[in-house]
């Protein structure tokens, strides 16, 4: 099913998750956690991808198995790191995996990569233009505080109409933890032309240590109240999820109310901090997706 042709019918819950470093064990863990979701009705599962293009095959097969499972896989795709023949290979695969829907984006190098990045694709739109003839349903990256790059966000909305031109259908955003910087970014995209469904991402932030890692990976503003909490009970791992699940919880029913398209839910291939989530919210996704 494609995501674009979903999106225009209902309201969308997914899940994100990203293929473990190693065969084996983790990679059984992952699969039953896919288990798990599944029994979650998600719309769609979306896979990462290294932004070293490691770890391609895994994420393939992890995406096929989402689709043997009778779900919808999004398989990310990064262009950074690929050359022309990379993506073709990959590509191919996903296709003969059944593989409809890709997440197009460029990802960042890592420090230990040593061939040159960005040579073929310099950007997610690129990487959207050159995957047309594969025939995928395509979606793209955007963010709501707008991307570290970019010297403004104007600037920033400006390439993501230019993904919007080249092909994407759909777009994810960044975690976020105020919701003002989402529904910004929506209106401004809307106000320059913009039209796909702006799919909010959210991160429940469980785990008071993650903090400073996402306000450097993501450069996500964590608001004072919420930063408050999470001092206060740092040490203390069981309330800190109660928090992380709670903030989430009322991130997503501000948002539906405000008529998000759909909810993606950064899961770090924890099931248990889903299941919760969607519990406590059992009659808005009844209702609302
Ligand atoms: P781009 O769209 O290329 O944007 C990067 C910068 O270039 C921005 O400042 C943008 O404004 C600018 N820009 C964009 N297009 C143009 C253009 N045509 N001309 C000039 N400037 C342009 N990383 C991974 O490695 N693997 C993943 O699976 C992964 N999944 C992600 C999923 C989501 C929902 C998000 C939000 C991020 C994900 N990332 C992933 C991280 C992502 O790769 C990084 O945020 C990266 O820095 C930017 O990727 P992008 O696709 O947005 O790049």
């Amino acid at each position: 099913m494609k995501i674009n042709e979903l999106l225009a019918k209902k309201r969308t819950l997914s899940f994100e998750v990203f293929p473990p470093k190693r065969d084996g064990a983790e990679v059984e863990d992952l699969l039953r956690t896919i288990d798990t979701l599944r029994e979650l009705s998600p719309d769609f599962i979306s896979v990462t991808y290294g932004a070293g293009g490691t770890n391609s095959g895994r994420a393939a097969e992890i995406s096929g198995y989402i689709k043997q499972a009778g779900m919808e896989p999004l398989a990310h795709l990064t262009g950074g790191p690929s050359t022309p023949a990379e993506i073709d290979r990959v590509a191919r695969h996903l296709r003969e995996l059944g593989v409809e829907n890709v997440l197009a984006l460029r990802g960042d190098r890592p420090v230990d990569f040593t061939r040159p990045y960005c040579e073929h694709f310099a950007h997610a739109t690129d990487l959207a233009t050159y995957l047309a003839p594969y025939g995928f349903t395509l979606g793209c990256a955007c963010y709501p505080e707008g991307h570290s790059e970019s010297e403004t966000l104007y600037r920033d909305l400006e390439n993501m109409k230019k993904k919007e031109e080249c092909g994407a259908t759909f777009f994810i955003t960044q975690i976020f933890y105020d919701n003002a910087y989402y529904y910004r970014l929506v209106q401004e995209a809307r106000r320059i032309g913009i039209t796909s469904p702006i799919i909010p991402g959210i991160m429940p932030l469980c785990n008071p240590k993650n903090i400073r890692r996402i306000q450097s990976m993501c450069g996500s503003t964590v608001p004072l109240d919420f930063r408050n909490m999470i001092e206060v009970y740092a040490e203390n791992p069981a309330i800190m999820e109660e928090i992380g699940i709670s903030y989430a919880v009322y991130q997503i029913m501000d948002l539906v109310a405000k008529g998000a398209p759909g909810i993606h839910l950064y899961t770090m291939n924890q099931a248990r901090t889903a299941v919760t989530i969607c519990e406590r919210l059992s009659h808005l996704f009844h209702d609302f997706f």
